[in-house]
């Protein structure tokens, strides 16, 4: 009896996530559809249609490969990694954006590894994801502040911007599924990483002042290579998410 109540529960949220899904994925399938029922009949042969076609396109692209994420089952490669290299690869990848916004990303890690065991992929999406955030909150320019450091048994990655912050009201809501501000934004990204951040036993912590700029801190747990016998790095290891 209590089984079948639960079961209904998550088909409940499974419900209510897939037509959330159903509608991000229409919006844009409609308009390409009315997009190619315009060249169709002929009409003029606009190059500026084809351009719609193709953002609305790799939107829902984007949908879908963020949602692939959560997906199950998959396997992924557990090994240890220090925090500062996927961080320098983030900021590598993203430096030509922000140049093109007048940001300049300032990286400050110290001399120590910041040893965590983890995706390496799935955390590189998460700093990407949220440095990409505070990139597109910048709108002005300016500076965006990252450090790494240890403290004790937890590595902090601290993602400082100084963008128009995150009204009180909309603190909640972020990291809700489809929520977004942009007019091009699938508001999937912090769900995604989230989940991940879960996933590696980690949290993420949003503070924002109006005006002033939001920081994102996540937090992961500290884990040397030496401290896991036979935990060598490039191990293939199941994770099962639930
Ligand atoms: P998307 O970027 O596609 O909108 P996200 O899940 O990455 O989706 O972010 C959801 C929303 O959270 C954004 O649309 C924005 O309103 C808000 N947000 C996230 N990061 C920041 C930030 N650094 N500054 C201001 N708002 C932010
Ligand atoms: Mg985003």
């Amino acid at each position: 009896n209590e089984e079948l109540l639960i079961n209904s529960e998550k088909l409940y949220v499974a419900g209510q996530l897939a037509a959330g899904i159903a509608h991000e994925i229409r919006n844009p399938l409609t308009s390409l559809k009315g997009f190619l029922q315009l060249l169709a009949s002929g009409r003029q042969n606009n190059k500026n249609y084809f351009d719609i076609m193709k953002s609305e396109l790799s939107r829902i692209e984007s949908i879908v490969s963020e949602l692939l994420m959560l997906s199950k089952p998959q396997i992924y490669e557990l090994s240890h990694k220090d925090i500062r290299h996927i961080m320098n690869e983030t900021v590598t990848l993203l430096e030509a954006q922000a140049l093109l916004h007048n940001i300049e990303m300032e990286l400050n890690t110290g001399e120590e590894p910041l040893w965590i065991r983890g995706v390496e992929n799935q955390l590189k999406q998460v700093f990407i994801n949220v440095v990409k955030n505070a990139i597109e909150a910048m709108i002005d320019g300016g500076r965006i502040r990252i450090q790494c450091f240890r403290q004790g048994d937890q590595i902090t990655v601290r993602i400082e911007d100084c963008g128009p912050g995150i009204p009180d009201e909309q603190m909640a809501k972020i990291g809700q599924p489809f929520y977004t501000t942009k007019e091009k934004g699938t508001g999937l990204g912090l769900m995604v990483s989230y989940k991940i951040v879960d996933n590696h036993q980690g949290s993420i912590h949003v503070t924002s002042s109006l005006g002033e700029g939001t920081t994102f801190e996540i937090v992961l747990p500290y884990c040397e290579p030496a401290a896991e016998a036979g935990g060598g790095s490039g191990k293939v290891t199941r994770i099962h998410r639930n």
